[in-house]
């Protein structure tokens, strides 16, 4: 029967993220509240975990039934992770405060609605597989004047269907909009869109592919390929300091927890296949994206198996290995098991294709709106000043440290500053790019340019950046996570910033004024990045990225410089089709190849005895 009566004692949990792999479902309750009830009976009361829903307005007959489907869910994810029965979940409206109820309605957890809903998210999933399986995985345009009109996505929606789809003004319905967002756009720049959204999305689809594995293949086989470890239980948790934190993807995760391997469990089968007990033998390495899920103790055929987090790991030891989380697990259920699989990244696919959508897009910051098309697509020739007009802004002690160099390396210097478009710099590994690089930086700055650079790894960018750092440079560098930014620059971070400024206006101004902002490839999404345009974006390794993710930083300056070396390793691309199509051919090397004489060669070896350059070039 249902209870009758119910004593709210506390808030057990807030924003609790759950997944249930067993079922297919996730959710973030709100709340999770501990409560007493009455049994029906009036004999005694039972303890229970409740889901708590917050409603930002009134219940209505449109939207009742979609939250008490909500709770309901909610009451199954929560009866999973935490091996008790959840008879109820509570919503709350907080438009109808002064009702009888006070907003307040109980849902009751109701076995055969449950099953009934799943039935029915069955079949949509089963409905809507056909079109996922397909490339594009895109719903038809609604052709709908006054909803595309106020759409956010409206420019991107236009360009994916003129590039993806082929479509026109007509075919989209609401031609104004078409117009204004792909009306400018030649054959060849749709066909280019084409061509590179679709291959993002083969590299991405292979991605969510491994991705589902972990639901699908047994954690055995998973184990000993090196992307699991499983049989695991929780050692010990620890709240780090704000130093050693991490903040990565926007998510602060600052409790430290150790795993090391279980004893087997009495329950286990009689010679269940043990895992090896050494921990390190796996290919899980720090700054791994790890998902953390616990299984119940081995009881009859199925073992439910429910997420409990995301986190990063820090360390793997030999029989421990140290996951960074937002907030520590909650005690074990009874026999559970722990286990840890690599999570893929998909995050990076979706900035990829906003770039190439960025690139079809009239970008109004720019002097000529549609020069960065033109010239990665259309190839346009690169433009430059005569050297004298180039050299003439700078400081007499940004010229004289420019002596320092070699002649090869002042003439990228020169070039760069001579670019109006931009400038190629080949370099073999030792032939002096970061110096290069450094001194082109500073160069840029004493002439009073803004400068984004970028790198695709932490370490490529900081060695630039300890070398600014020495030339007394002003710089700012971004980036989510401290840990992955060399100490000695950190006093170069917003989080460095922020304990000097005492006012929001202050920080402002000191943003504003550090003319070098310097991130990795992928990390564009900080706030400062959305309000500033710069005069020259830098973009070491770019030999070894893809042309998308290159397209990220260029996009945000006038005029661009790559520095790389494109007969060494070529971008990393998981799919053969994409990379026999043209994804492992850096943008780099095509305008290298494309227009050479844009290209400024160091060829002074610092490094490399000269046969073993030879091999490896
Ligand atoms: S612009 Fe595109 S995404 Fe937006 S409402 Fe219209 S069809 Fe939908």
């Amino acid at each position: 029967g249902l209870p009758t009566r119910l004593r709210l004692s506390g808030v057990v949990a807030s924003e609790h993220a759950l997944t249930s792999y067993t079922f297919g479902l996730k959710g973030t309750l709100d709340a999770v509240l501990s409560a007493e009830l009455d049994s029906p009976g009036g004999c005694g009361a039972a303890r229970a975990l409740l889901p708590f829903e917050l409603k930002t307005g009134r219940r209505t007959p449109s939207n009742s039934n979609d939250h008490q489907a909500q709770l309901l869910v909610y009451t199954l994810l929560l009866s999973e992770a935490h091996g008790a029965h959840v008879p109820a979940g509570l919503l709350l409206y907080s438009q109808m405060a002064n009702t009888d109820g006070r907003g307040v309605s109980a849902v009751h957890a109701d076995p055969a609605m449950l099953e009934s809903l799943i039935i029915h998210r069955n079949r949509v999933a089963a409905g809507c597989a056909p079109q996922a399986l397909q490339h594009g995985r895109m719903p038809p345009v609604l052709r709908d004047a006054r909803a595309c009109g106020g759409c956010f996505e409206r420019a991107h929606c236009a360009l994916a269907h003129a590039a993806l789809e082929g479509g026109d003004a007509a075919s989209f319905g609401v031609e104004a909009l078409f117009l204004e967002a792909a009306g400018h756009l030649s054959p060849l720049q749709l066909s280019y869109g084409r061509h590179w959204l679709e291959l993002v999305d083969i590299e991405r689809r292979a991605a969510e592919r491994r991705s589902t594995l972990k639901f699908t293949r047994p954690a055995g086989e998973l184990e000993e390929e090196g992307v699991a470890l499983t049989g695991l239980r929780l050692a010990g948790v620890e709240q780090l300091s704000a130093a050693q934190l991490s903040t990565e993807g926007g998510h602060v995760r600052s409790w430290a927890h150790t795993f090391t391997r279980a004893p087997p469990s009495p329950d286990s089968p009689a010679s269940p296949p043990r895992p090896s007990p050494h921990l390190g033998a796996s290919k899980l390495s720090a700054g791994d994206l790890v998902a953390v899920s616990a299984m119940a103790a081995p009881r009859g055929a199925a073992r439910p198996r429910w997420l409990l987090a995301s986190g990063i790991i820090s360390e793997v030891g030999a029989d421990e290995v140290v996951v960074l989380l937002e907030a520590p697990l909650p005690p074990p259920r009874h026999g559970a098991r722990l286990r840890l699989d690599k999570e893929e990244v998909l995050a990076g696919f979706g900035t990829c294709r906003s770039n190439l959508l960025l690139l079809l897009s009239p970008a109004a910051k720019r002097e000529e709106p549609l020069r960065l098309l033109q010239l990665v697509v259309d190839l346009a020739p690169p433009r430059f000043r005569p050297p004298d007009e180039g050299l003439s802004p700078l400081s007499a002690e940004a010229a004289a440290s420019l002596q320092t160099l070699n002649a090869d390396q002042r003439a990228a210097v020169t070039r760069v500053l001579c670019a109006r478009d931009y400038a190629l710099i080949l370099g073999m590994p030792g032939t002096g790019k970061t110096t290069v690089i450094a001194h082109t930086v500073r160069a840029l700055a004493s002439a009073g340019q803004t400068v984004l650079l970028s790198a695709y790894t932490h370490s490529a960018l900081d060695n630039v950046l300890l070398k600014l750092d020495e030339m007394g440079v002003p710089l700012l560098r971004l980036g989510e996570q401290l840990s992955r930014i060399h100490p000695r620059l950190h006093k170069h971070t917003v989080e460095a910033l922020l304990e000097s400024a005492h006012e929001p206006e202050q920080l402002s101004a000191l943003l504003r004024d550090r003319r070098v902002v310097a991130t990795t490839s992928l990390s564009l999404s900080h706030a400062l990045l959305f309000e500033r345009f710069f005069d020259v974006c830098i973009v070491d390794e770019a030999g070894q990225i893809t042309e998308p993710v290159c397209l990220g930083p260029m996009r945000l300056a006038e005029r661009f410089v790559l520095v790389g070396d494109h007969f060494q390793l070529p971008p990393l691309v998981t799919e053969p089709t994409a990379g026999e199509r043209g994804m492992a051919t850096s943008l780099f090397s095509r305008l290298c190849q494309a227009h050479p004489a844009a290209v400024c060669r160091l060829r002074m070896q610092y490094r490399m005895a000269a046969d073993i350059m030879a091999i490896s070039s």
